[in-house]
């Protein structure tokens, strides 16, 4: 028998040592605690002094092991790291320094089925589910054996966190357990295409509550449908009624992800459609330039643009960001990630 570490909570990892061993419940929490924050072995903890045995059982029926790195892509401080899955793909996640510590830009997925326009993933269709170890172990690569500094973690990579609701919870147990990694729920954000039950699932969780992030990108109906198929099953006057609920019952404020395409949904018109329907909602809109990919119709929006759709934004009451696009060269900035070659059976 083996307990993989980096799936378990700290409960559910001290629970499997005392079924196995029948003791060392305090002494698996100080193993689970010095693996999730640091990578290493307390061997020269008090606790082990006189329990040279007793640790050495625990090591030997526990798997630390993580997904191994296969490759990573660095431009400017932002890396692109590359993850091999137990089924030889390969997932992608992103770490971009930022000043009061990194993000981590995590995949759910190894592909997506939503199928949105402007996305490298979208194009790949689904190819399977990550599990809570899958997620844990892009987490743990940045952080202890990169030593890569994260204070956030965005489920922004390769996928819909909402159409792997369970393990994306699971792994999200697990990153905010007190006794282990400890980050805090508002430093998670889950971004959603807008999956409504996953809105809805996600205002009503009890223990950890990550922050919401919704992809907008088109206030028109037709448009939307055009860019995110999503549409045609969850319309915007659903999603708003969704977000709407979330605000009311949970007190927190959305993160709206609109990305600027090119004289598509770019125009002082769309920027004032946008206005009109988060009216009502608490929110803040970060604007997003589109970034050009390997094969694509869609070109960036020219700064300018960008710059009179936020002004307009701003003279209808709202704060937008823009967000500087870190990351494209390497194929690692938001929407480009899945690049058909990573997609390889290894
Ligand atoms: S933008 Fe997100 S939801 Fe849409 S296809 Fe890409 S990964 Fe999937």
């Amino acid at each position: 028998m083996s307990i993989p570490i980096l799936a378990t909570t700290s409960q559910q990892f001290t629970y499997a040592i005392k079924q196995a061993l029948g003791k060392g419940a305090i002494h698996s929490e100080i193993i689970y605690k010095t693996w999730m924050r640091q990578g290493s072995i307390p061997f020269n903890h008090s606790a082990f002094k006189n329990a040279r045995q007793l640790l050495e059982k625990i090591l030997e029926i526990t798997d630390f092991s993580s997904l191994p790195l296969n490759r990573k892509v660095t431009e400017g401080h932002v890396h692109k790291l590359l993850v091999r899955t137990a089924q030889g793909y390969e997932i992608e996640s992103v770490v971009i320094p930022m000043q009061a510590g990194g993000t981590l830009c995590v995949s759910s997925q190894i592909g997506c089925r939503m199928a949105c326009r402007f996305c490298e993933t979208g194009k790949m269709g689904l190819v399977s589910q990550l599990t809570p170890y899958d997620i844990v172990s892009q987490v743990f690569i940045a952080k202890n054996l990169l030593n890569c500094s994260i204070r956030n973690i965005v489920f922004m990579g390769m996928g819909e966190p909402f159409d792997n609701y369970d393990h994306v919870m699971q792994a999200v147990q697990i990153l905010c357990d007190p006794q282990g990694f400890g980050f805090g729920e508002r430093h998670i954000t889950i971004s959603t295409s807008g999956v409504i039950s996953g809105i809805e699932k996600l205002m009503h969780e009890k223990r950890y509550r990550p922050n919401l992030a919704v992809s907008i990108n088109s206030a028109d109906e037709q448009l939307r449908k055009t860019l995110m198929p999503i549409t045609r099953k969850y319309d915007l006057k659903q999603l708003h009624e969704a977000m709407a609920n979330f605000n009311r019952y949970t007190g927190r404020q959305i993160l709206v992800a609109y990305i600027l395409i090119k004289d598509l949904n770019d125009s002082l018109e769309h920027a004032d459609l946008l206005a009109n329907y988060l009216q009502g909602l608490d929110i803040k809109i970060n604007l997003i330039p589109y970034n050009s990919q390997t094969k694509t119709i869609y070109e960036p929006s020219r700064a300018e643009q960008i710059n009179l759709f936020k002004t307009r934004l701003i003279q209808r009451g709202y704060q937008p960001l823009i967000r500087t696009t870190k990351g494209d060269k390497i194929m690692a900035a938001c929407g480009q990630l899945g690049k058909k070659s990573a997609l390889k059976t290894l």
